[in-house]
């Protein structure tokens, strides 16, 4: 028995010894190093056989594995950036551009020579400090006296100041205020006689970065320089620099955000913020719970192995609601902004984690979305939907080959023609982005690989043609909606922009016998509701001048309706269609199918603009529509479109109601 429990005590003390082993090894800030140093003598007094002790255990183990002070070198060669994402991504051209221009940005701030001041009144300590830092090949500035450091402070910005402590009239702390009042991001060390180290903590709580005793080591002072300049230059880099990608599911925003990664030479990782429901998934939970684990960040930085990922949090837009646990965008401002996130506190680390290295990109399907100071803080690049012929080279140039590659057809890559690639965007799919698109391909490549396996002599040389679409896909699925049906009165077709880009919809209106009531049906939600009413209220005001007559509502019902009855519905862009659709219905005049309405209307027959004009125009285009009647106020935004965005289709700027329904309307 005791020998058993011998054993068992020494196995205990080498596993204590083997973390401070580890703890040495992971190179923590000394702070958190003490922490984990004292969770380890606590652990020596406890009993193994505890649950305590398995906590700690698990706790410490976790400190241990984090990459404190563990960079990968960010490859900062511009060219390089872009040659990565021309090559892996078709189109896209401003967003290419946005994000160079934000690495050059990046690059400029890390390759700019640093300046340093050095003040001391002591002649042979200042020329010695400046010796070692020219060295450096930093520019270096000196000072003799406090009052002579303002005046060089009031004419140039410095990255670092090393100032003596005690000085003549104005001393290193008077230094250290002026600096940090005109230069919050310029770091300062002071450099103290050995006795006057408590003076020296009182600067570093006043803002100093460091403190360094004379007589002083010279690589000392080297490293601690080094230390301030890349904290200066991270805090700088850092600032604004949050991209949120926003657009229709399937843009390339995430493999676009991958592209920046390696461009960078960093490593990536991917959190959807969309399914969370407790701030604990970002956060973390307290020790104190059982099976309590870090939060999502943390965790993909471990597994990351590096402080400085580039990190994308999908779905901005589709966090919080009612059933959230705990405040979301509180929590996410602490990981976004960069004057929080340099001591980001989970809380199951219980320390601060510096995640000002980590680059974060955030997606969201519309920006607007997302709640105002999270947006304030990010540099929004919007991703808009692709025309078909941009699709049918996103899917010949990169989604063929990748789904070859990936379904082991590489020895024998199917051909497909553009006729069958057009065929499965018309047919087979209809969204803005190309995410169904690469399902279908996938389909047609499985199937293909299938046939390779059953039939091992058969032919290896395939062309997918429009016929072979169709074998693997099965029939049609998608008809355009607009050009194969009639004309009818009181249907409108109207465009409507949700989360996945845009869409057409119809407007159907209605009359019966009643009591002048107005039904409104198909999960609209309050503006929708409310435009209209103002629609109804507007025609009724003037229904002379519409040619109808004034005694059609009496004790009639009138009931609008807009299919897809369970898909919620709502914005005030629907206004001018319902409008339309209420006056051909009193007017008996049919509504023409392939003319699509958006605007907003206003009681006195005002038409507003309204958004989202490109997905709009993009999805009218996918259905077939032949005309777009969009508000006069949208011409700019019309007119800044891309020329094959609006090829073949008609677009009239109105912002008459009259002039929609003389178009739209069949005399
Ligand atoms: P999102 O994140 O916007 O939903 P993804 O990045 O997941 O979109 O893109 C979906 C698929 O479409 C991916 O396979 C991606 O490679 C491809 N894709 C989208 N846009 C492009 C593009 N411009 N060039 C190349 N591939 C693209």
């Amino acid at each position: 028995m005791s020998i058993f429990k011998k054993s068992e005590d020494k196995q205990h003390l080498e596993t204590l010894d083997e973390f401070r082993q580890k703890i040495v090894s992971a190179h923590m800030p000394s702070s958190i190093k003490q922490i984990a140093e004292r969770e380890l003598d606590m652990m020596c007094r406890m009993s193994p056989a505890t649950a305590e002790y398995t906590i700690s255990l698990t706790y410490v183990d976790y400190l241990v594995s984090l990459p404190w002070n563990k960079k990968t070198a960010d490859n900062l060669d511009l060219l390089r950036a872009q040659n990565i994402l021309n090559e892996r991504h078709y189109g896209l051209d401003d967003v290419k551009e946005r994000i160079i221009e934000h690495l050059a940005v990046k690059i400029l701030v890390m390759n700019k020579k640093p300046q340093i001041l050095v003040v001391d009144d002591e002649e042979i300590a200042r020329n010695n400090v400046e010796h070692i830092l020219n060295k450096e090949n930093y520019h270096v500035v000196t000072a003799a006296n406090g009052v002579e450091a303002i005046e060089r402070l009031e004419t140039s910005v410095f990255d670092v100041v090393l100032t003596d402590l005690k000085m003549e009239k104005i001393d290193g702390i008077g230094v250290l205020e002026k600096v940090k009042n005109k230069y919050p991001d310029t770091q300062v060390i002071m450099i103290t006689a050995y006795a006057a180290v408590d003076s020296a903590i009182e600067a570093i709580k006043k803002g100093a970065f460091h403190y360094i005793s004379k007589p002083f080591r010279l690589d000392e002072v080297r490293s601690t320089v080094k230390q301030a300049l890349e904290k200066k230059l991270s805090t700088v880099s850092a600032k604004g620099s949050v991209l949120c990608f926003a657009g229709p599911p399937g843009t390339g925003k995430t493999s676009l955000g991958r592209s920046v990664a390696d461009a960078l030479g960093r490593k990536f990782a991917r959190i959807s913020l969309g399914g969370m429901k407790d701030e604990a998934d970002i956060r973390g939970h307290r020790r104190t719970y059982a099976g309590a684990m870090p939060g999502r960040i943390i965790e993909e930085i471990r597994r990351a192995e590096f402080s400085n990922p580039v990190i994308m949090l999908d779905e901005a837009d589709k966090i919080g609601g009612q059933d959230f646990k705990g405040d979301p965008e509180s929590a996410l401002l602490e990981v976004l902004d960069p004057e929080q996130n340099h001591s980001f506190l989970d809380h199951y680390l219980d320390v601060p984690f510096d995640l000002s290295n980590v680059m974060f990109i955030v997606t969201a399907n519309v920006a607007d979305n997302i709640q105002g100071p999270l947006k304030d803080r990010m540099e929004v690049i919007e991703f808009s939907g692709y025309t078909e012929d941009e699709k049918a080279h996103i899917a010949l140039l990169h989604i063929i080959p990748k789904q070859v590659r990936e379904h082991g057809l590489s020895d024998y890559p199917p051909e497909f023609s553009t006729e069958a690639v057009s065929k499965v965007i018309n047919e087979y799919t209809r969204e803005a982005g190309t995410r169904n698109l690469e399902r279908q391909i996938s389909t047609i490549c499985r199937k293909i690989a299938t046939e390779f396996v059953h039939h091992k002599d058969a032919v290896r040389l395939i062309n997918v043609t429009p016929e072979l679409v169709e074998r693997y896909l099965g029939p049609r699925r998608y008809y355009l909606e607009v050009a194969d049906e009639n004309n009818r009165v009181g249907v409108v077709t109207g465009l409507v922009w949700t989360d996945a880009g845009g869409d057409i919809m119809f407007v159907e209106a209605a009359n019966m016998k009643g009591h002048r009531d107005l039904i409104l049906t198909g999960s609209l939600g309050t503006v929708m509701r409310e435009s209209a009413q103002a629609a109804l209220s507007y025609i009724r005001s003037n229904s002379s001048s519409f040619g109808i007559r004034e005694d059609v509502f009496e004790n009639r019902d009138i009931h609008i309706h807009v299919p897809s009855g369970a898909i919620p519905k709502d914005g005030p862009s629907a206004g001018a269609t319902i409008a339309a659709a209420l006056i051909s219905l009193f007017t008996g005049r049919p509504a023409k199918r392939d003319v699509a309405v958006s605007g907003e209307l206003t009681l006195s027959g005002r038409i507003l603009p309204v958004g989202g004009i490109k997905e709009k125009i993009l999805a009218a285009r996918r259905a077939g529509v032949k005309i777009v009647i969009l508000p006069f106020r949208n011409k700019v935004d019309v007119e800044n479109l891309p020329l094959d965005v609006k090829d073949g289709l008609e677009i009239v700027l109105t912002d008459r109601i009259e002039e929609i329904v003389d178009t739209v309307l069949i005399k």
